[in-house]
């Protein structure tokens, strides 16, 4: 597989979303992306969010093979999207599945940026400020500071370091990058057999400089079932544009 090349300079973003994972850790049946969340699949939360918003010309999708069709039926035409979304088949890890999605973003995108479809509460304002700052920094990342105190430990479970925490940040999803950085830094830690677990990784050690952005708190990740009932309180609490999103959907 090869991530596509220089991409011209167009004021264009696509959106790729990475919901291909197997979320074996939701011990669920029900693969992730279609679990419910307030009576709506979690990967709906996501794409409505990204369809909001005017800048994003288009919308891809991985999800697992073979559940293309799935997707398609429980999610992209259940609900009125204003925007094309397309689904693709995903790859055996994140990084894989993003690199297939660069491999269908159009050589015209100015911006490429990857929301992570286990990610349900991100807000239309974060995208907006992810994309806009990326026009001045070309690679940048939500992130928030870490709360705990932060240690490494060895196998036998004896601490070996302790972090110093003003420097730290839990970092999230959208990650929004000038198109040329994000291709060259797949094809490169695909070349040199190196795998990250978050794109701004792979643009990182090609020495371009990331730029935080401040994220939310509530911008969580769904990996266990107790973050869905996290995340289902946190959408019944707010009055986010997310959840008049999903109000405006029903009518
Ligand atoms: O489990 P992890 O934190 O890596 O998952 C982050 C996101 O990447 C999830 O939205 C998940 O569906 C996606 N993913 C993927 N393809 C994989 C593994 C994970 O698209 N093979």
């Amino acid at each position: 597989m090869f991530c596509r090349g220089t991409a011209q300079r167009h004021m264009k973003t696509i959106a790729i979303v990475p919901a291909a994972g197997a979320g074996e850790r939701m011990g669920s049946s029900r693969k992730k992306p279609y679990l419910l969340l307030n009576h709506r699949p979690l990967l709906y939360y996501s794409l409505a969010a990204l369809d909001n918003i005017p800048s994003i010309a288009q919308i891809i999708v991985a999800v697992s093979p073979g559940e293309e069709q799935l997707c398609q039926q429980e999610v992209t035409e259940k609900f009125p999207f204003k925007k094309s979304i397309q689904i693709i088949p995903g790859g055996k890890s994140r990084q894989e599945s993003v690199c297939r999605l660069l491999e269908r973003v159009p050589d015209d995108a100015r911006q490429v940026l990857i929301h992570d479809g286990a990610r349900p509460l991100i807000t239309p304002e974060l995208i907006k400020q992810a994309i806009a700052e990326t026009m001045v920094w070309k690679a940048t990342v939500l992130a928030v500071p870490v709360k705990d105190t932060i240690k490494s430990a060895n196998d036998t479970l004896q601490i070996e370091k302790t972090f110093s925490r003003e420097q730290l940040w839990a970092i999230q999803t959208p990650q929004t990058f000038e198109s040329s950085v994000i291709r060259e830094a797949h094809q490169r830690a695909r070349q040199e057999d190196f795998s990250g677990t978050d794109d701004a990784a792979l643009v990182e050690r090609m020495g371009v400089r990331v730029k935080i952005i401040m994220g939310a708190y509530d911008n969580i990740k769904i990996t266990t079932a107790e973050d869905l009932i996290v995340a289902e309180a946190l959408l019944k609490s707010r009055k986010s544009e997310t959840a008049e999103i999903a109000e405006s959907a029903e009518r």
